[in-house]
């Protein structure tokens, strides 16, 4: 499968009305497709019915290069991204391309980016940070790792990719690995993964994860999983097995 099939599938699947994952424009995706470059969602395309023209391939530098910039403003984004297009008849890449660039500097393979109904539920709510508090049954630690960034509302484009590029470093530097998921504040979801496949497998996860949260809140208080029974899952060998066979390894 190429890389344009893979995104495209992640596309498709996220994409799909009964997951309530994206409707309309919403969300979007992307991959490393080798040194220094990314295929990202088009502005405005349809995650569900995206094709290959609405896949434009960008030149991470001169978007990384906008978020150093002293002054920039809506203008200088988008000309940016028009011009970190490699195609300059490709379409126009989404604003949060800014965001998949950071991600994908850091080191992910790709980015998965959806407004899911379940997790915007309580990331919309005054007890918001409680979806990134802990996990609540094992599969979720297997899938989502042990810790989760939680991002505060911040207007899309430049100043949630600055933050996240802050984030991201802080967090590598707190736990020595990326971060499978970020929880945007009253916006939204971020998968960051090796691979578009890991990407739906984080995406699916962390919805399961927001609607059993619900339900919890709903009876009474969520009991989070403890550090001992993280440690547990995060190093036995047959969720070793378990995480190989999920990314298709034996
Ligand atoms: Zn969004």
């Amino acid at each position: 499968m190429t890389t344009t099939e893979a995104l495209l599938a992640l596309s498709h699947a996220v994409g799909e009305p009964h997951r309530e994952l994206a409707i309309l424009g919403e969300g979007n995706v992307s991959a490393s497709t080798g040194t220094g470059r990314m295929l990202v969602k088009a502005s405005g395309s349809t995650l569900a019915t995206a094709g290959p023209d609405d896949l434009v391939e960008c030149e991470l530098a001169p978007i990384l290069a906008i978020l150093d910039a002293e002054a920039a403003d809506d203008d200088d984004v988008g000309a940016a991204l028009m011009a970190s297009r490699v195609d300059q008849e490709a379409k126009r890449p989404s604003v949060e391309a800014l965001l998949h660039a950071v991600v994908l500097a850091a080191g992910a393979g790709a980015a998965c980016h959806t407004h899911p109904v379940s997790a915007n539920g309580i990331l919309s709510s005054d007890r918001a940070a409680i979806i990134a508090a802990g996990a609540l049954f094992p599969d979720a630690i297997v899938v989502l790792g042990q810790h989760a960034l939680l991002v505060p509302y911040l207007d899309p484009g430049l100043a949630l990719a600055r933050h996240m590029r802050a984030a991201i470093a802080d967090f590598v530097d707190r736990h020595g690995t990326l971060p499978k998921i970020a929880y945007l504040q009253n916006h939204g979801i971020f998968a960051i993964g090796a691979d578009p496949a890991e990407c739906l497998r984080i995406t699916e996860m962390a919805d399961k994860h927001a609607r059993i949260l619900t339900a919890a809140l709903a009876v009474g208080e969520p009991v989070f999983l403890g550090d001992d029974v993280l440690d547990r899952i995060e190093n036995r060998a047959d969720e070793h097995h378990r995480r190989r066979v999920l990314q298709g390894k034996r």
